[in-house]
C-alpha cells in the first residue's frame, strides 16, 4: 500500500484520532483528510496536471501537513521550505524547482517572486479554510513519481533538489516503523518532530507517525533552543519515540531532569544525521533504563536512513558506535576510488544500492549524473547513489562511518557544502575571496565554522564591527546556521594550484 493509502486508511479508521499536535493545537485525521481533499481540488484548478512541484512555506503549522498531503493528492511533489530561509534562497529554490505554486502558510518573505508564480495563503488549511479560486479533478501523485522534493546544501552555492519517489517512501516507512515494534510502546505512538520540514529527518517521525495512525508532536525552533520551555514542552507530549539529530539529544541531556520522569512513555530513541557519540548513548540508556537507542545512517539522497542498529552494552566500550546493517531492499557496497569493490574491513566510499536511491536531482542532469550510478547486485542491475562518505564493513555487515572524502560537513546536524557559504560569501560586497573552515573539537565532531575573507579595500573599522557587517550581507544569502561564529579578514586567501581556496594551509596559518 502507497503512503496516500495508508494515511487514508487512517483517517478512515479513527477521524478523531489526533495527526498532529503543535503549541496546543490539535489536528484531526478527519481535518487533516478533509483538507488535503479541498486542497487537491484547488490546486489542480490551478495548474496544468504538470507534475511542477508545489513550494511549502512555513514551519511546523500543522497547515504544513495539510499542505504536503493536497499538493501530492493533486499529483504535485511538494518542496517544504523552512521559515529560517532567507528570501535569496528560498526564491532560488522556486527558480531552480520550476515551482509555479507556493502555499504560503506563513506569509512569504519580501523579494520572493518569480514569473508565472502564484502564491496562494494556506495559513488557514488547518482550519478548513481553503484558499479561493477555480478547483479541477486532482490526480494523486504515482508510487513511481516524486512525492517530495529537498533541497540540501550544494558546493555550487546554490541548493540541489533530491527528488524522492512515493515508492521510496513507502520502503522507508514500512522499514523505519518496523524499527519501533518490539519497543513495548503502549497505546497509540506519540512521535517526537524535532528537525525542520525542509531536512529529510523529519521524514522519519512524520510518515512514520501519518501511516500508522499515531500522533506527530512537532516542537518548533524556538521552544528547541530554550531550555525552560523544551523541557515543559517535552513534559506534556507523551512522546513515545524520540527522532532527532544527536546534537539535539546532548542539548536535552545538558538537563539533568531530562530522564525517564520527564518521559514515562519514551521507549525508542531514533538518530540519524551526524555521528551517534558512544557518550551520548550511554547517558540516554541510563537515564532512559526503558527505552532502546537506534543509530541510523543515510543521506537525504536515499530517503533519510538505510542502516540501523540498536545500541548495545556491547558497543559502549569502542571509540566508535556502528551506524547499521542494510535494511531489506539495500545493499551497501564499499569502493575504492577507482570505484572497484572492496572487501570487508577496508575503508573506501560507502555506495548505496536499493529501493529508496532517489531519481536524482531535480533539472540537475549533470549533478545527478555525477553522483547517481547503477550498481550489480546479485545479477540484478540496482540504482544506487555514491554518498562522498567513507566508511567500511565488518564481515557480517555492520557499517561504520568514517567521515567525509570532500568539503561536506555536519554542524549541530545540518549538512553543509563548505564551498555553499564560500561562494556566497564571495556575493557580499567587497569581498575578492573566501574560504570556509569547519573547526572540530577533540572528539573529531564539529563545533563551528570558521570564515576567511580577502577584501578589495582596506576595511575601515575594528576586525569586530567588519566581521559583524559581513556577517549581516551573508544572512541575506544563506540560513543562520551556515553564517561561520568568526569571520577573519585576511590580505590573501591561500590558493591551491588548481585554483581552489587552500583550506589546509589557512588551517596551519600561512596565508
Ligand atoms: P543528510 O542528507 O542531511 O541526511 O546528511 C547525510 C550525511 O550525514 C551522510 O552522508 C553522512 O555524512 C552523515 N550521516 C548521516 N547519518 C549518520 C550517522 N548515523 N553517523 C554519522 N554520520 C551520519
Amino acid at each position: 500500500m502507497d503512503v496516500i493509502e495508508r494515511i487514508r486508511a487512517a483517517a478512515t479508521r479513527d477521524g478523531a484520532a489526533v495527526a498532529h499536535a503543535y503549541r496546543g493545537e490539535r489536528l484531526s485525521y478527519a481535518q487533516l483528510w478533509s483538507g488535503a481533499t479541498a486542497l487537491a481540488a484547488r490546486i489542480a484548478g490551478e495548474l496544468r496536471d504538470d507534475g511542477s512541484p508545489v513550494v511549502v512555506y512555513g514551519h511546523k503549522e500543522s497547515s504544513m501537513l495539510v499542505a504536503f498531503l493536497g499538493a501530492v493528492r493533486a499529483g504535485h511533489p511538494y518542496v517544504p521550505v523552512d521559515l529560517s530561509w532567507p528570501a535569496d534562497r528560498i526564491a532560488s529554490v522556486v527558480e531552480e524547482s520550476g515551482a509555479r505554486l507556493v502555499l504560503a502558510v506563513r506569509p512569504l518573505p519580501e523579494g520572493v517572486s518569480h514569473p508565472g508564480m502564484t502564491v496562494l495563503d494556506a495559513a488557514g488549511l488547518a482550519d478548513g479554510v481553503v484558499p479561493s479560486g477555480p478547483t479541477g479533478t486532482p490526480r494523486e501523485v504515482a508510487p513511481d513519481e516524486p512525492y517530495y522534493v529537498v533541497y540540501t546544501s550544494g558546493s555550487t552555492g546554490r541548493p540541489k533538489g533530491v527528488q524522492i519517489t512515493g515508492s521510496a517512501l513507502a520502503h522507508f516507512v514500512d522499514w523505519a516503523t518496523g524499527l519501533t515494534n518490539d519497543a513495548g510502546i503502549e497505546g497509540t505512538p506519540v512521535w517526537l518532530n524535532q528537525a525542520p520540514f525542509s531536512f529529510d529527518l523529519s521524514v522519519m517521525d512524520l510518515y512514520c507517525a501519518l501511516t500508522s495512525g499515531a500522533t506527530l508532536h512537532s516542537l518548533d525552533a524556538a521552544s528547541a533552543g530554550h531550555a525552560r520551555r523544551r523541557h515543559e514542552e517535552l513534559g506534556g507530549s507523551g512522546v513515545s519515540v524520540w527522532v532527532s539529530t544527536p546534537s539535539f539529544a546532548d542539548l536535552c541531556l545538558a538537563d539533568r531532569a531530562f530522564d525517564a520522569t520527564l518521559l514515562p512513555r519514551l521507549r525508542v530513541f531514533l538518530f540519524c544525521g551526524e555521528t551517534l557519540s558512544p557518550a551520548t548513548a550511554r547517558a540516554l540508556l541510563q537515564r532512559f533504563p526503558d527505552a532502546k537507542v537506534v543509530n541510523t545512517y543515510g543521506p537525504t539522497e536515499s530517503t533519510v536512513a538505510v542502516t540501523s542498529v540498536t545500541i548495545g552494552p556491547e558497543h559502549l566500550d569502542g571509540t566508535a558506535l556502528p551506524v547499521g546493517r542494510a535494511k531489506p531492499g539495500t545493499t551497501i557496497l564499499i569502493r575504492d576510488e577507482a570505484g572497484t569493490p572492496l572487501p570487508p574491513g577496508e575503508p573506501g566510499e560507502i555506495v548505496i544500492a536499493g529501493n529508496t536511491v532517489s531519481v536524482g536531482y531535480l533539472h540537475r542532469p549533470d549533478l545527478t549524473e555525477a553522483a547517481f550510478t547503477v550498481v550489480d547486485v546479485d545479477g540484478v542491475p540496482t540504482p544506487a547513489y555514491r554518498t562522498g562518505d567513507l566508511g567500511r564493513l565488518t564481515p557480517d555487515g555492520m557499517l561504520y562511518f568514517g567521515g567525509r572524502l570532500d568539503g561536506q560537513v555536519k554542524l549541530h546536524g545540518y549538512r553543509i557544502e563548505l564551498e555553499d557559504i564560500e561562494t556566497n560569501l564571495r556575493r557580499v560586497t567587497g569581498v575578492q575571496q573566501a574560504a570556509v573552515l569547519a573547526v572540530r573539537g577533540e572528539d573529531g565532531v564539529v563545533t563551528h565554522l570558521h570564515g576567511f575573507v580577502q577584501l578589495d579595500h582596506v576595511p575601515d573599522g575594528s576586525p569586530l564591527a567588519v566581521a559583524t557587517g559581513l556577517k549581516r550581507e551573508l544572512r541575506a544569502y544563506v540560513p543562520e546556521y551556515m553564517v561561520p561564529k568568526l569571520l577573519t579578514v585576511v590580505d590573501r586567501i591561500p590558493m591551491t594550484p588548481n585554483g581552489k581556496a587552500d583550506r589546509r594551509a589557512l588551517l596551519t596559518g600561512s596565508p
